[in-house]
């Protein structure tokens, strides 16, 4: 039997040794941290239960497929709730518009503010369908190994159906012209990192699929899904060793034959990377000619997506007007929009905030309400900006500034009771993230599909690498489908 090692209990990791667990390997996982999950995590105090990070669940059936590979019936381990309302959007004026999962209810509320709003909705959701569907299709699914297989007469008639030049910008502005609209869409566009007044739009698949598929809320929050995944693999027989942090990947003449912590050494036949692609290349790989094309040159010339700040408040209120998910938008939306990817804060930020104990009380304890407020803020590429105690204080009473102009929300800064941030600080320190980017390296045309670091080494035998940064993309949905894609070439190549 095959021994694996992978490096990593972030979704990327415990997915893949679930698949591999299945197909017949032994799968160890070693965790730096004293908890799995990496990125999707949670923050725990008197019962109060905050998700660290990720809490949009788009594309539940991705979600549930890992459990139909193993033949397991998945609502044995999740209970998957779909939100009856998608989004409710703030507005820096004060009105506030919802948007619903039953896309019937959305038409009719987008008829309301102007009778043909409802018919440019739809050609742009049908639009932008239509290119996850070929997405999908044609790079998402595939491995993105070999260019004589990709570069058919096929592909070539895919990109250009797909037209992916113009920003998710011009291209939403040709459907939509009313403005508050068309800023909630490029929100959304928004969410892996990038600048959607520069970027292509082929991320306008985002609000196209949120608003087919509906979203999703996993009973217990996002971290539930992660405990899930923990206890299938145990079941399986897999091991995972937390606070065991990889220093080296070991290979010799070519091929990997481990990986060392510092107090021992792991033999394996095959080692699959779950850290950071940037990171681990740079760190964890000691020769050059180990590590393909991306020398510490190659790797500091990639392009990087933006991070976060997160504010965590447990509330001593119930706050009636807000959702589970929820999107402010301020002043300026253009200028604030892009200043994380200029290096500067924004001043008059725009931001999400997700409030799961609007339908789920199991996550609170001592708090009526709990809320995280995530605000896009520059990377660590940015040396300008130094993430101390002062910066962060002023930065969060900019943000409950605006807060307590929508309606109804007057009173929040009395009303908190708990407070805790993460910084992009954190998220290098905490995850070894490069850069503390939230999303992996961006995904701007130049780096994806074919150009987005591969899944599996060029240059080393049985290296593999999965997560934000590798093939196909950052996202909870995509990583899960890009762990499948990761097994298929394990079990075609050993
Ligand atoms: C603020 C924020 C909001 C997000 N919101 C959403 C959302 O709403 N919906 C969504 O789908 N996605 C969202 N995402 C993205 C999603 O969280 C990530 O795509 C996903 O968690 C990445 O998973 P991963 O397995 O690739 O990496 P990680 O979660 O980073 O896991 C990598 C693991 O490797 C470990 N590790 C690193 N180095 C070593 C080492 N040397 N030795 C041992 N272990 C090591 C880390 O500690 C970590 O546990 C969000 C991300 C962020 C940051």
């Amino acid at each position: 039997m095959k021994e694996i090692i992978v490096i990593g209990a972030g979704i990327g990791g415990i997915t893949t040794g679930i698949r591999l667990l299945q197909n017949g390997y032994r799968v160890t996982i070693l965790e730096k941290q004293s908890t799995v999950g990496g990125k999707i995590n949670q923050i725990k105090n008197k019962g109060d239960k905050f998700d660290l990070t990720a809490s949009i669940l788009m594309t539940p059936q991705n979600y549930t497929e890992i459990f139909n590979y193993v033949n397991k019936d998945y609502s044995k381990y999740i209970d998957l709730v779909k939100l009856d309302t998608m989004y409710k959007v703030f507005y820096q004026d004060n009105t506030n518009y919802e948007f619903y999962s039953d896309i019937s209810k959305t038409i009719k509320f987008l008829e309301s503010i102007d009778c043909n709003l409802g018919v440019d909705y739809l050609k742009y959701i049908s639009n932008s369908y239509s290119k996850y569907v070929l997405s999908n299709e044609n790079f998402l699914n595939k491995p993105m190994e070999n260019l004589k297989e990709i570069l058919t007469f096929e592909s070539v008639k895919t990109a250009i159906k797909l037209n992916p030049i113009p920003s998710s910008y011009k291209y939403t502005s040709r459907y939509i012209k009313d403005n508050k609209i068309r800023d909630f869409l490029l929100f959304q566009c928004m969410y892996i990192g990038i600048d959607p007044y520069e970027n292509s739009n082929l991320y306008t698949l985002i609000p196209a699929i949120s608003q087919l598929y509906g979203l999703w809320y996993i009973k217990g929050g996002m971290y539930s899904y992660i405990k899930s995944l923990e206890k299938l693999f145990c079941e399986m027989g897999g091991k995972i060793y937390i606070n065991k942090e990889v220093n080296e990947i070991l290979i010799d003449k070519g091929i990997v034959k481990g990986v060392s912590t510092s107090d021992r050494k792991y033999s394996s036949d095959i080692v699959v990377c779950n850290a950071d692609f940037p990171y681990a290349i740079k760190k964890l790989i000691k020769e050059d000619f180990n590590k393909d094309k991306y020398k510490d040159k190659k790797i500091e010339k990639l392009r990087l997506s933006c991070s976060t700040l997160i504010i965590y408040l447990g509330l001593n209120k119930k706050y009636k007007n807000l959702k589970v998910n929820n999107i402010y938008i301020g002043e300026n939306f253009k200028e604030n929009i892009q200043a994380p990817f200029k290096g500067n804060l924004p001043n008059k930020p725009s931001f999400y905030m997700y409030c799961p104990s609007k339908i789920d009380h199991s996550v609170c304890g001592d708090s009526k309400e709990i809320l995280n407020i995530m605000i896009r803020v520059p990377n660590l590429e940015h040396e300008n900006i130094e993430w101390n105690e002062r910066l962060v204080k002023s930065f969060r009473d900019k943000v409950i500034q605006s807060i307590t102009k929508i309606k109804g929300m007057e009173d929040i800064e009395e009303n908190i009771i708990y407070e805790k941030y993460l910084t992009p600080k954190d998220i290098e320190t905490n995850f070894n993230a490069y850069k503390g980017c939230a999303f992996g390296i961006a995904h701007n045309i130049s780096q994806i599909g074919y150009l987005r670091p591969h899944i599996k080494s060029k240059s080393v035998k049985n290296l593999y690498f999965i997560g934000s940064s590798t093939h196909p993309g950052n996202g909870a949905s995509v990583i899960i489908k890009g762990t499948k894609l990761i097994a298929d070439e394990i079990i075609k190549n050993s």
